[in-house]
């Protein structure tokens, strides 16, 4: 009999990640099962944990006991458990970690758990001792524990009559509706309703009207129209014990009072018709295969996706849908809404964890089957996978950067491998890596070269600023974007602005003597806020107001400089009263719905430019934009990291990508100051293929990425000597394990040296083929704990990693 659980317990640490063996008490002989979470003494405290595996026995002589279960059934399948297990391995992170980062938050959170009858089933069907405890068709957890009914409850768990839910603390929980049904058989309505008092007539009435309507539940407000009644009236109903109240779940639904305008599939083009045969193809035969579907905006991949999403339903299974999390738009979610209708959910980070746990719920429960989400939706706990979608594959988002410090993309080619199916990577400028991965075959390129509307790209000038202030326009806007702007305000057509504000573009800075304001606890420089007139450091949070005369030479030309959006905000309504702004940035869509309220107006024609940063540059899709604006391509440029020109190149195509996408054409302006720079001319030409050629010769001198794979070790302490020299002793440590192939540099201090008062090293690892990586790592990993952990040192590793600051 297997009664031993082996059991990862949550407790984040070098010697506490490894599986701990513990005794399954009689009563739960059987029941528990790999998966389930449990409560297991550990120490002197009790902690939470996930169950691994069964034994029959350990090699540990005196077990102790688990405590509890914490689940009546598994949280996580067999195919999430294994996953964990390459997860952790993969990314070098705790198992804990891995297996919490496939649950929602809710489930991690504090909460309180409760028994629920499952929709649709009477509290008749639990067996007497459980009947008392249900009469509100809702446990608690405890309760039920206490009366010693646990192992009862689980029994109905599995029957499908109970459910074990989280209710998640201080925040609302399932939103519940209290609905009314017949008590009575729908044979005897007629008897009892002649034995209601003859004045009684309004309430024979609502009797008769459940006539049509026997098995069917109403809440108070439906009844009362339907049957055309008052709540007292049905009231008395209830008490003469005729209908019964039930308190039901419903989700709450983020984009509930949104219609879904109902959309059926597009007749595919011709190249169309070429891109999907060959996922058709895998779809049916349960082959795993990865595609890179390349095709610049508007050429159709959407509905690509949508058709084959079709065919994975028709097959009878499930589909999971990655986007980015700043294009999860309700209009992006409206495609497959409107085409897929209630199978789907939806998962980004914009939901409250409530709503995050209620789409999961719809996932376990398979009342959906098509998720589309941000990032950690690659997890959805789906059984009968048809294919994963990750739209925008380039996005650095699908990176997770804290532990476990996972790309989407690697999980999702792993999940494909478990299920057979194909993975479709989508994008009009991939990344280097897969662009390189299709070219040697180990992705199928699919292409999609023309528009739909076989509208041409939009045109696009370079403006060189230095040019601008060599002739003494010393404004932000150069002359030829500021009369396109008049223009477009004279035709009554819209303009998006965009500032790429990443980069430090608006710092205070002495214009004397050059000095630029810093964070004393970072070395990084502070951020300007105009509304507090304040700086900001956008590391540690530190503040601090504008000095009135500059700290080094006590000038008074001390202010702030480069272009926030707000000032390009003020600025335009300087020389454009007229013009109507909507500014859309980190400080103005803080709010729940902010961001899309904002849009939303835009679309509606309530503003002529909209002004933003990163955030605009996707899923932007209205007719009446006529010219976008970049106002300076080159921010991006300047940070120090191997991939600042892909990046450029990527964000300069797609915000190209917003204008003239439907009837009328399109402008693009893009001011820089580097107009020489590849990444600026060939995004102007819309030329990837000559951009990735030009940029592979740079990643090949570099030994980058994708000729080289690259892991970063950081170390970080409060005193520079000692992280120094531990730098130093660990990458030497690094050095003698590792091949003579593979390079290793460093230690050097990171990009950015200091944050939070803790000195930064680096040293980074670049290899083609290094069998003794990851024990290496893990080895590293260890000693260190050992020897440093306590001194405070800290340490991250981060396998591919996507910053390098
Ligand atoms: P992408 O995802 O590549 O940016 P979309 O799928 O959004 O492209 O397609 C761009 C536009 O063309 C959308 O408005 C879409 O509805 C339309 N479209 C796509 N495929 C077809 C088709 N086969 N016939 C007609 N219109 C189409
Ligand atoms: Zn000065
Ligand atoms: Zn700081």
């Amino acid at each position: 009999m297997k009664n031993v659980a082996s059991v990862i317990v949550d407790v984040a640490a070098m010697q506490t990640d490894r599986c701990f063996d513990y005794l399954i008490p009689a009563e739960w002989t059987g029941s528990i099962v790999p998966g389930m979470r449990v409560v297991v003494p550990f120490g002197p405290r009790k902690v939470q944990g996930f169950v691994m595996e069964l034994k029959e026995k350990s090699e540990v002589a005196k077990l102790k006991p688990i405590v509890e279960p914490m689940d009546l059934k598994p949280v996580l399948n067999n195919e999430l458990l294994t996953m964990a297990d390459w997860l952790t391995e993969h990314t070098l992170c705790f198992k804990i970690s891995a297996l919490q980062a496939m649950l929602p938050a809710a489930m991690k959170a504090k909460y309180e758990k409760q028994l629920v009858v499952e929709k649709d089933i009477h509290v008749e069907n639990l067996p007497e001792p459980l009947r008392p405890h249900f009469l509100k068709g809702t446990a608690q957890w405890k309760s039920i524990e206490a009366a010693g009914l646990l192992p009862l409850a689980q029994q109905e768990v599995k029957n499908g009559i109970l459910e074990v839910v989280y209710k998640v603390k201080g925040k609302t929980n399932k939103k519940m509706i209290r609905k009314l049904y017949l008590s009575i058989a729908p044979e005897t309505i007629e008897t009892e309703a002649s034995a209601l008092p003859p004045q009684a007539k309004k309430q024979r009435d609502v009797l008769m009207f459940w006539k049509d309507h026997a098995d069917k539940g109403f809440s108070m407000k439906e009844l009362s129209e339907r049957a055309g009644t008052t709540a007292s009236t049905i009231q008395s109903l209830v008490k003469k014990g005729l209908l019964v109240q039930q308190d039901e779940e419903i989700y709450r639904d983020p984009f509930e009072d949104r219609t879904f305008k109902q959309t059926t599939p597009l007749p595919l083009t011709d190249q169309q018709g070429r891109a999907i045969t060959p996922i058709l193809e895998k779809i049916e035969s349960g082959i795993q295969e990865t595609f890179l579907l390349y095709g610049v905006t508007g050429s159709g991949k959407t509905e690509i996706y949508l058709q084959s999403i079709q065919r994975v339903l028709e097959q009878g299974k499930e589909a999971i849908v990655l986007v980015p999390e700043i294009a999860l738009t309700p209009q992006m979610v409206n495609r497959f809404k409107g085409r897929f209708g209630n199978e789907v959910a939806v998962l980004h980070s914009g939901l409250s964890s409530g709503e995050k746990y209620d789409e999961w719920r719809k996932i376990e429960r398979k009342e959906v089957r098509v998720v589309v989400g941000a990032r950690s939706a690659v997890f959805a706990p789906f059984e009968n996978l048809g294919i994963i979608i990750i739209d925008e594959e380039h996005e650095t988002s699908y990176k997770q950067e804290e532990n476990p410090r996972y790309h989407a993309r690697d999980v999702a080619i792993w999940r494909s491998e478990y299920h057979g199916c194909p993975v479709v990577l989508g994008s009009a400028t991939p990344s280097l890596e897969s662009f390189a991965r299709a070219s040697k075959g180990v992705y199928t390129r699919l292409n999609l070269d023309k528009r739909m509307n076989d509208g041409p790209l939009p045109s696009v000038d370079i403006v060189d600023m230095r040019e601008e202030l060599r002739e003494g326009n010393r404004s932000m806007f150069s002359r030829n974007l500021f009369e396109k702007l008049e223009d477009r305000l004279s035709k009554g057509e819209q303009t998006v602005l965009f500032l790429n504000r990443r980069g430090h573009s608006s710092f205070i800075m002495c214009r004397d003597c050059g000095y630029v304001v810093q964070c004393p606890n970072c070395d990084i420089s502070l951020t300007y806020h105009r509304f507090s007139n304040g700086m900001k450091c956008h590391y540690c949070g530190y503040e601090e107001r504008v000095p009135e005369t500059c700290p080094e030479c006590t000038s008074e030309h001390i202010r702030y400089f480069g272009t926030g959006t707000q000032k390009v905000e003020e600025e335009l309504t300087k020389l454009l009263p007229q013009a109507r702004i909507i500014r859309m940035d980190v400080d103005t869509t803080t709010r729940k719905g902010s961001h899309e309220r904002l849009l939303t107006s835009f679309g509606e024609g309530k503003a002529d430019i909209l002004l933003g940063t990163q955030m605009i540059a996707k899923g932007l899709d209205f007719p009446n934009i006529t010219l976008v604006g970049v106002l300076s391509a080159d921010t991006m440029l300047h940070i120090p990291d191997f991939r600042s020109a892909e990046k450029t190149f990527q964000l300069l195509t797609q915000v190209s990508g917003r204008a003239g996408r439907h009837s009328l054409p399109g402008e693009v302006v893009i001011q820089t100051y580097t107009p020489e720079h590849y990444s600026v001319e060939l995004a102007s030409n819309h030329d990837y293929e000559r951009f990735y050629e030009q940029e592979m010769v740079m990643r090949k001198m570099g030994s980058y990425p994708p000729f080289y794979y690259i892991s970063l070790v950081t170390i970080s302490h409060e005193d520079l000597m000692k992280v120094v020299d531990v730098s130093e002793k660990m990458t030497g440590f690094i050095r003698s394990r590792l091949s003579g192939t593979t390079k290793i540099l460093g230690p050097v201090a990171s990009p950015i040296p200091r944050i939070k008062n803790r000195y930064r090293y680096q040293c980074l690892i670049k290899y083609k083929r290094e069998p003794r990586l990851a024990e290496t790592l893990k080895t590293l990993l260890e000693q260190f704990h050992q020897q440093y952990a306590s001194q405070g040192l800290t340490v991250s590793i981060d396998v591919n990693p996507y910053v390098m600051m």
